[in-house]
């Protein structure tokens, strides 16, 4: 027998714990201001990194020539090129292209996996034509997107500190990737030059600020999450001896590490505390897409153990952990029909379990006190970054239009997510001041991004 009325109080109970009323939010954005200064001003003073970019210039829409970019964050790898015509013709063409990374790579050598990305690469730009022209006398520059923890020693430097996300290459860690990839580059004969090594947070910031000189913060919800934004070089103590010529610099906060003050529940604790870095990217497992639906499969498991939800009998399926993705919780929640038809067999696919309509609504209710929660933290760290930046100089956020760019699949494809994210900038900026703050997706901007910052830094300008 299926019981509802058991399952009642954990139900409750949860969105007790994940309650985030306007004093919450509010603590959350003053957290993460006071945790953006902290960062600025020494290196390890704060949980946020606060990683320099060394991204002093960005992109105006006079960029002009051929560019292409490199995106390595994952199992697969994107080339992308595109011609830009300048101020009136913006972007001419753009062309990519997407390889997977054999499995064996990930664990072989640097020089393997390098030479893979190189002939990729090589084999690509032997495809240029038409409307891509490289002038005379011109190597070939690109942006590279190295979504892994590295430390930047210059605008096309930097030494990777460890690879993650299943990757074990040995030799590249403690080595700069750009020298790396140059030199798999002219092992193939090509002639092109790393000319920006970026983070996806900053490439998505350039690709929107091309569109949009009012933008000043980027900020991605996907799998993961992290926010960058423009900082003056004023602001930052621990940068010493860096000179930036407009005054400004791009931070990489890495806000997935902050967790003050988080309205965390015993789900996300042992969720936590079984995870890989237990302790480590508290906000990231608060409001990005990797773990939503795990949050809510353990809320689940503890329904069906004390409440007998879905009956007696506890599948398999539902005691695995990830089982249930965010995609699944995302799309129980669209389903508008009245015997929730679509929730009661995403349930039977994915966790095995049978539901009733009771337990149906229920489950709704689960998907949406934790995609609620996340995005409202999510808008309150948006507001924090804001606020950080206003304080340091006021007017030059709330004095006028300021654009928020988004991207990420999770912002993409979660409307209610979207919807709590953007209720919480506004219900903590009031009225007034977010009639100015322009939230905008900025669709797959990351790519040609990079292609933008190798254009603005290159060496021929
Ligand atoms: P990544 O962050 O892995 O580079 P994406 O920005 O495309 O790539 O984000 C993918 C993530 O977005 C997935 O891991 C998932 O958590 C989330 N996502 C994808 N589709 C949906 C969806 N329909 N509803 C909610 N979240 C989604």
């Amino acid at each position: 027998t299926i019981s509802t009325a058991a399952a009642l109080p954990v139900l409750t109970k949860l969105q007790l714990d994940c309650a985030t009323p306007l004093p919450v939010l509010r603590h959350i954005a003053d957290a993460m201001a006071a945790d953006m200064r902290a960062g600025l001003a020494v290196d390890g003073g704060s949980d946020l990194k606060m990683i320099l970019s060394y991204v002093d210039c960005l992109p105006t829409g006079n960029e002009r020539g051929l560019f292409y970019a490199l995106d390595l964050g994952g199992t697969n790898f994107r080339v992308l090129r595109t011609q830009l015509g300048g101020r009136d013709d913006r972007v001419i063409a753009t062309e990519f292209e997407q390889v997977s990374i054999p499995q064996e790579l990930m664990s072989g050598t640097s020089e393997e996996l390098f030479d893979f990305i190189a002939s990729a690469l090589a084999n690509f730009v032997k495809k240029e034509g038409g409307k891509f022209v490289l002038p005379n006398g011109r190597s070939r520059e690109t942006g590279f997107t190295f979504s892994f923890p590295v430390k930047q020693t210059s605008i096309d430097s930097g030494i990777l500190i460890k690879w993650t996300k299943g990757f074990s290459v040995s030799g590249t860690p403690g080595k700069d990737i750009v020298a790396c990839l140059n030199e798999a580059m002219g092992r193939q004969g090509l002639d092109m030059r790393v000319s920006a090594l970026v983070n996806d947070t900053v490439a998505t910031l350039a690709g929107a600020r091309y569109w949009d000189n009012d933008v000043l913060v980027a900020v991605i919800l996907g799998t993961g999450t992290n926010a960058c934004y423009v900082e003056s070089v004023d602001a930052i103590p621990k940068l010493q001896g860096h000179k930036s010529s407009s005054g400004k610099t791009i931070i990489n906060t890495e806000w997935g590490a902050f967790s003050n003050g988080l309205p965390l529940t015993v789900y996300d604790r042992a969720m936590d505390a079984e995870s890989i870095n237990p302790g480590e990217q508290l906000f990231e497992k608060t409001i990005s897409g990797m773990y939503l639906g795990e949050i809510v499969r353990r809320v689940l498991v503890r329904m069906a153990e004390t409440g007998s939800l879905f009956g007696k009998h506890i599948p398999q399926k539902l005691q695995t952990p990830f089982a249930l993705g965010t995609p699944n919780i995302s799309s129980m929640q669209q389903d508008t029909s009245e015997d929730l038809e679509a929730v009661g067999s995403i349930l039977y696919e994915v966790t095995g379990v049978d539901s009733n309509l009771d337990a149906r609504r229920m489950v709704v209710d689960v998907c949406d006190t934790i995609a609620k929660r996340g995005g409202r933290l999510a808008g309150a760290g948006i507001v924090g970054i804001l606020q950080k930046m206003e304080e340091d100089s006021k007017g030059v956020v709330f004095g006028r239009r300021t654009v928020v760019a988004m991207d990420g699949g999770l912002y993409e494809h979660y409307p209610q997510y979207k919807r709590y994210l953007k209720e919480a900038v506004a219900e903590l900026l009031g009225p007034e001041l977010s009639s100015h703050v322009v939230i905008e997706h900025s669709k797959d901007g990351s790519g040609i991004g990079a292609a933008l910052l190798a254009a603005t830094n290159s060496i021929y300008e």
